[in-house]
């Protein structure tokens, strides 16, 4: 169809700009070179097939709290493969005409009948994103405006050419591309036919043109957009933490060359590929607590800041790491860096997987290790879990006393038993934790287990401390129960705080690879000690009826479940406490709007339990506002942090007669003797 010049200028085309294409490219690898490295290795084909599904059965856009947004980036995420396969197809029928592939039988007609197609789905997606960008105007789309509006214009004009070059080219040859349903009518309907040859031959060179050029100008510009996400979004996703959300993995005190991220070169390549992959569509706002309350932090602009800040800092890309600016309060500031609970929502919803939460714990790391600078709230908090091993600053021989009031011997006197129930700071030290942990014992006793507790022994687990940056006192704690957990043979740790649970099936292990101080047999006794959580073990001792409950509690309304963060999301522990308390509370439950892997914080994750909530609204109360409007008389929860926060919002709120329970009162209040 190309004459010789017009085949050479084509080529010349092609070459630049796949050049153009790659240079931006190029950048974003030197820029990821240049941060930490980070194991992202292993484990290949799981990592591949997860890729697989989450972008072919478009589970990163279907799977989340935007079903429409989700099934209109479908119709366009299909049409831009069939127009990336109909583009190759494009120039080389600009070196052999009427070139087709699939050539012309039944598959080519095919493929030509659902690229037309497809110019319809993608034209339709496009309408609906511009619609919602630039009407409805969520204040998730609070960026990139004058992108999405080039993006959206590039993909009307790939479509609208291409038609249109297609259109002529049915003219041209009439009859061979029958199946093509939309181009042949659009030909007929214009009675392009019956233009005078010349006349067909010249416009359809021009619109052969028209389509390569408008599509050539779509790539080169498509690395410096956001819809480069189309090919950065699956790598990072294949690159995926494949450890559960909630866990972190350790510093090495003595050996780092920097604690956490004072600067954009501390944190890892994935962090960078992360901020590189953000395609702003604000999921990640939308379902932050501490963006809903009115904080400083939104995570969708933690990721997008770090972005912008990755790219002005390019061009000293060479800098000694030194040489790098430090990122507070410059790109970020502490109020933001303090207001994240680590719910870990932000990162569920994510269509890629970025992990934000992460680089808000390395930045608070930094601030806290690096820097001595922490909400001056904390001072007490860190003294006291150094100094005596608890929050509160209380004797540990409160622990004893306790274990003698509820009647159980600790592990010194029974070393035989087989289970350690883990108390907590909660269970130990707080009226309200004391209850469960009077529950629990009830519950255990009843299902018969060999159980003894630490007393004395015990000191806080240390995921307050790890999540507020403290990773040093953090480790001190791991450390010391690590040593005495080593020191007897039990088959199973159970817990009814999900960030101990979170804490122990998590970090400690990943911690032994850097713990020196143990022998290998006792790193061994440890990795085989199972870590159960009461959901786990309610749920099963009921299904082995080694527990038998009254009929449902005499409930006379409907009840409600706030599921905790680091039991729910982090964990997938999921359906246990809903098996539970049906078990417990018959079939009246009334789910909250946000519930199950959407479940919405209390507030007190991260160690923000022990942090002062000054700005904006409590997540409490915006959580408690929704239990209220839910209109159940009894919420249960399984999670002290919870149950307290939950307690509190709903007394701010004059909801008093609301109940807070723990799944573990709910079956020990229907326990048959
Ligand atoms: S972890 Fe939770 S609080 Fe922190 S940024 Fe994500 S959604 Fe917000
Ligand atoms: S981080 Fe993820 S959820 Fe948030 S704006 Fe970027 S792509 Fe969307």
């Amino acid at each position: 169809m190309l004459s010789l010049y017009e085949r050479i200028i084509l080529a010349a085309l092609v070459c630049l700009t796949v050049i153009l294409f790659f240079i931006p490219v190029l950048k974003r690898v030197l820029i990821m070179a240049r941060c930490r490295p980070a194991k992202r290795s292993g484990s290949l084909l799981r990592r591949f097939f997860y890729t697989l599904s989450r972008v072919f059965l478009q589970l990163c856009t279907l799977k989340n709290e935007r079903p429409w947004t989700g099934a209109a980036h479908l119709l366009i995420f299909y049409g831009a493969l069939a127009f990336d396969t109909m583009t190759i197809n494009h120039v080389l029928e600009g070196y052999v005409d009427g070139f087709q592939f699939f050539g012309h039988s039944a598959a080519g007609r095919l493929f030509s009948a659902s690229v037309d197609l497809f110019s319809i789905t993608v034209l339709l997606g496009v309408i609906f994103f511009v619609i919602k960008r630039f009407l409805a105007r969520p204040r998730a789309y609070n960026t990139g405006a004058g992108d999405s509006a080039l993006i959206y214009l590039f993909i009307f004009l790939a479509v609208t050419s291409y038609l249109l070059f297609k259109m002529f080219s049915q003219a041209v040859h009439p009859g061979q591309d029958s199946w093509a349903f939309l181009s042949r009518w659009l030909a007929d309907s214009l009675h392009l036919g019956r233009l005078p040859v010349p006349s067909l031959s010249f416009n359809l060179k021009v619109s052969y043109w028209l389509h390569a050029l408008v599509v050539f100008s779509f790539i080169a510009y498509v690395p410096h957009s956001k819809y480069f996400h189309l090919f950065a979004g699956p790598v990072n996703l294949f690159f995926r933490k494949h450890q559960p959300s909630g866990s972190m993995l350790p510093l090495d005190l003595e050996t780092a060359e920097s604690f956490g991220a004072e600067r954009a070169t501390d944190f890892s390549w994935k962090d960078a590929l992360d901020a590189l992959a953000c395609v702003e569509c604000g999921r990640c706002q939308d379902v932050c607590p501490a963006f809903a309350s009115g904080k400083a932090l939104s995570p969708k602009m933690v990721i997008l800041n770090l972005e912008k800040h990755l790219w002005a800092q390019y061009k000293n890309i060479k800098r000694s790491r030194e040489d790098w600016p430090s990122l507070v309060p410059g790109v970020f500031t502490e109020e933001e860096i303090w207001a994240c609970t680590t719910c870990g929502a932000c990162l569920h919803v994510c269509p890629f997987d970025i992990e934000h939460p992460d680089k808000l714990l390395s930045l608070r790391q930094n601030l806290v290790l690096g820097q001595g600078r922490f909400p001056g709230e904390l001072r007490s908090f860190f003294h006291n879990l150094e100094t005596y091993g608890n929050p509160w600053g209380l004797p540990a021989s409160r622990r004893v006393t306790l274990a003698a009031e509820l009647g159980i011997k600790t592990l010194a006197e029974n070393p035989g038993a087989e289970y350690l129930l883990w108390l907590g700071c909660f269970g130990c030290f707080d009226d309200r934790g004391r209850k469960i942990a009077e529950a629990m014992v009830k519950i255990l006793l009843a299902g018969g287990l060999k159980f003894a507790v630490l007393g004395e022994e015990e000191r806080c687990c240390g995921d307050s401390a790890r999540r507020l940056g403290n990773e040093y006192l953090f480790q001190e704690l791991a450390r010391s129960n690590l040593k005495t957990l080593a020191g007897y043979n039990l088959k199973g740790l159970i817990t009814f705080c999900p960030h101990g649970y979170n804490v122990f099936r998590n970090d400690y292990p990943a911690l032994l690879e850097i713990q020196g101080d143990l022998t290998s047999e006792e790193k061994e006794k440890i990795r085989s000690l199972r870590i159960i959580s009461h959901l786990e073990l309610l749920a099963d001792l009921l299904d082995r009826k080694r527990i038998i409950l009254k009929s449902p509690l005499e409930n006379p309304g409907t009840y409600t479940i706030h599921d905790s963060c680091y039991y729910g999301r982090h964990n997938g522990l999921l359906h246990q406490p809903r098996k539970i308390l049906r078990a417990g509370l018959g079939e009246k439950l009334k789910e909250l709007k946000n519930s199950g892997e959407h479940s919405f914080c209390c507030g007190a994750g991260g160690g923000l339990m022990w942090t002062e909530e000054k700005a904006g609204q409590r997540v409490n109360h915006l959580r408690s506002q929704e239990i209220i409007k839910n209109g159940s008389r009894l919420v249960a929860t399984s999670c002290p942090f919870c149950l307290t926060m939950l307690q509190d919002g709903l007394r701010d709120k004059g909801a008093e007669e609301v109940r807070v329970m723990d799944v573990a009162e709910v079956v020990a209040s229907v326990l048959r003797d």
